[in-house]
């Protein structure tokens, strides 16, 4: 059979820009589709934890985040009601701060770096499903290419294309150790709170902290357990000042940047990760509660 790609990645974000990055590199003929653009940003806030600091710092790719004054994170505070505790970050193999940057910059920069290794990337592609061999290999994708019906062929399909992927769903990919959303999250951007270090507080019911991000802006998130509605603005203060008094005398001085951004949280679960021709990465493999702050480093 002709391929015309070793591997095609679905989906241009954290996982399928950084599976297609490490591909390029060992020489593959890439292709990433999105039906969209990691410029764009997404839902999420953006704690990297220490794991996905080092894979950046060894794919070479940490300077170029620091290129846009990401702040350094070099201290984490834990708040167990009126316990609290915190710490420095130990440096490690040339690690030497956590980093919390705006996924319009980490998910851009994973993608230029993947094109520039060598993958291609094409906007607007929207995967319809997968084409099957005869002996149920996936050798392909039928895609919606900004209004036109395509199909390309490849070795091997990725499905980097997130927690309802259709990747998942076209090679019927059995899903494991599922749990309901059993925690509701609000976050929003604000000026002026000079925490500067990862900052997490709880107490029963209730969960709430600081990011630090880039142009000066600290992403603040509230969270308390899934009662079927959302977190709405005079909620997330006072979810705000029951995790901490502390944390809430910082928001009252500080400006609200962003609207409140919300869900009523997200299941967790783990998928099979591949099959004949196919594989799959990130969330679309393995979607877990955002208040483990792991899913773009995982
Ligand atoms: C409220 C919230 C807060 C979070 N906070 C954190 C945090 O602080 N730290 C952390 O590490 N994680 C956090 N997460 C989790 C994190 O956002 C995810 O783990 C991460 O985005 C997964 O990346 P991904 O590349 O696997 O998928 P995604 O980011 O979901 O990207 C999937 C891509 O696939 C594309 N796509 C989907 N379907 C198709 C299709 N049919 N055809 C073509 N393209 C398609 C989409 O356009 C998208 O670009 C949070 C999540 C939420 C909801």
């Amino acid at each position: 059979m002709n391929y015309d790609y070793d591997v095609i990645v679905v989906g241009g974000r954290v996982a399928g820009s950084a599976t297609a990055l490490l591909l390029a590199r060992l020489g593959y003929r890439v292709l990433i589709i999105d039906r969209s653009h990691p410029s764009k940003d997404t839902f999420s806030t953006h704690a990297i934890m220490r794991s996905g600091v080092l894979q950046l710092q060894r794919w070479g790719l940490l300077q170029r985040i620091l290129d846009h004054d990401t702040p350094p994170i070099r201290r984490i505070v834990l708040g167990f009601g009126q316990q609290e505790i915190s710490f420095d970050f130990r440096e490690a193999f040339g690690v030497e701060a956590l980093y919390a940057p705006r996924r319009h910059i980490l998910d851009v920069e994973l993608l230029a770096a993947a094109i520039e290794a060598g993958a291609e990337f094409r906007q607007g592609y929207r995967l319809l499903d997968l084409i099957f061999a005869e002996n149920g290999r996936v050798t392909g994708i039928q895609a919606n290419a900004n209004g036109t019906q395509t199909e390309l062929r490849a070795r091997f399909v990725v499905g980097a294309d997130g927690m309802r992927s259709r990747v998942a769903a076209a090679v019927n990919a059995p899903a494991y150790e599922t749990h309901p959303a059993v925690s509701t999250y609000a976050y929003g951007y604000f000026a002026g709170i000079s925490s500067g270090s990862y900052d997490a507080y709880f107490v029963p019911g209730v969960a709430a902290g600081f990011i630090p991000t880039n142009d000066g802006l600290t992403a603040v998130f509230t969270a308390r357990p899934n009662n079927g509605s959302l977190i709405d603005d005079d909620e997330f203060y006072r979810l705000a000042a029951a995790a901490s008094p502390n944390m809430m005398a910082q928001l009252k001085t500080a400006e609200r940047m962003s609207p409140f951004y919300r869900t009523l949280g997200l299941p967790g679960f783990l998928r099979v990760p591949g099959g004949p021709g196919w594989a799959l990465v990130g969330d679309a493999g393995f979607t877990k509660d955002p208040i483990s702050a792991h899913g773009i480093s995982d």
